[in-house]
């Protein structure tokens, strides 16, 4: 080795050094400055990291969050459980999303109704409900929600029904009378707000809205293990889940997230894979929910 050779090893030895060090040090500093960034976001954006709510990050980022009046939020307080057991935090979030709901439909009223500003509220805290562990809570292919007083008799299906998805007309149909029992009793796990939207987000999906990316990774992943317990159930049946469920796998899913909600520890406790894979579709658990409240 010449002197000229040896100085070049020794150069190209000391950069490569430097080089490492430079990595180091850059990634470090990226480390650094993502922590930092996520802290701002959480704490500008006001996101909510409770277990039992948005586990995915930024499903609850809303750049513009909008005021629900006090009257209306006097309504959530007087008749939605679920709205009352949520931290403050959340409880911002939900309102925002029940103004937005509320303003995107149309509401109309059927028989001899007349609709008031309750059933509105009411009923879009059914739809945000469904989905507060999402980032997308619009049902963007259903514009119009119809109320009638009590069951109606329904064209399409020839009988007399409580509740309707009708996604050809982007049309949901309620009894008010249960709508109302739905919420009134809230551990027979009977809840006709929460089974109409469990049907109106699989169908608002398959019409091609597509909107949620938490939603659609687990579709398919909930479509395997829901077929898988729907034909189990269908097989042994069940003393919690009532027979129901057992018409077809829309059907499954909504009386399963009646459950979900309304009686989770049971539903955790007799049917497990079901809860759980309902947990991580909608992105949250109530059992959670339940336990951080009594605490
Ligand atoms: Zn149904």
């Amino acid at each position: 080795m010449n002197i000229h050779t040896f100085l070049l090893d020794q150069t190209n030895t000391v950069s490569a050094g430097e080089e490492v060090i430079t990595t180091v040090c850059i990634t470090l500093a990226m480390i650094a400055a993502l922590t930092i960034f996520r802290g701002l976001v959480l704490t500008i954006f006001n996101f909510d990291t409770s277990a039992a709510i948005g586990s995915k990050l930024f499903n609850h980022v809303e750049l513009r969050k909008v005021k629900l009046s006090s009257d209306r939020i006097n309504i959530l307080n007087k008749h939605f459980p679920y709205y009352q057991k949520l931290p403050a935090k959340s409880k911002r979030i939900f309102e925002s999303r029940v103004k937005r709901f509320c303003d995107l439909k149309s509401f109309e009223p059927k028989g001899n109704l007349l609709i008031s500003d309750e059933m509105r509220i009411f009923i879009s805290a059914s739809a945000i409900q469904l989905t507060f562990g999402l980032r997308d809570y619009r049902f963007m292919h259903f514009d119009n929600i119809e109320i009638y007083p009590e069951k109606f008799y329904s064209k399409r299906g020839r009988a007399y029904h409580l509740g309707e998805t009708d996604a050809r007309n982007r049309t949901l149909r309620f009894s008010w009378a249960d709508f109302v029992k739905g919420y009134a009793i809230d551990d027979d796990n009977r809840n006709l707000g929460l089974h109409e939207f469990s049907h109106a987000l699989f169908l608002n999906y398959l019409s091609g809205k597509k909107d949620d990316v938490h939603f659609e990774e687990y579709y398919e992943v909930w479509k395997s293990e829901g077929s898988r317990q729907f034909f189990k159930l269908k097989k042994e049946r069940s003393s919690y889940l009532r027979d129901y469920a057992t018409t077809n796998l829309m059907e499954f899913f909504a009386v399963c997230v009646e459950c979900f909600f309304e009686t989770p520890d049971q539903l955790h406790g007799f049917h497990p894979k079901i809860y759980n894979s309902i947990k991580k579709l909608l992105c949250q658990d109530p059992k959670v929910l339940h336990k951080e409240v009594s605490h």
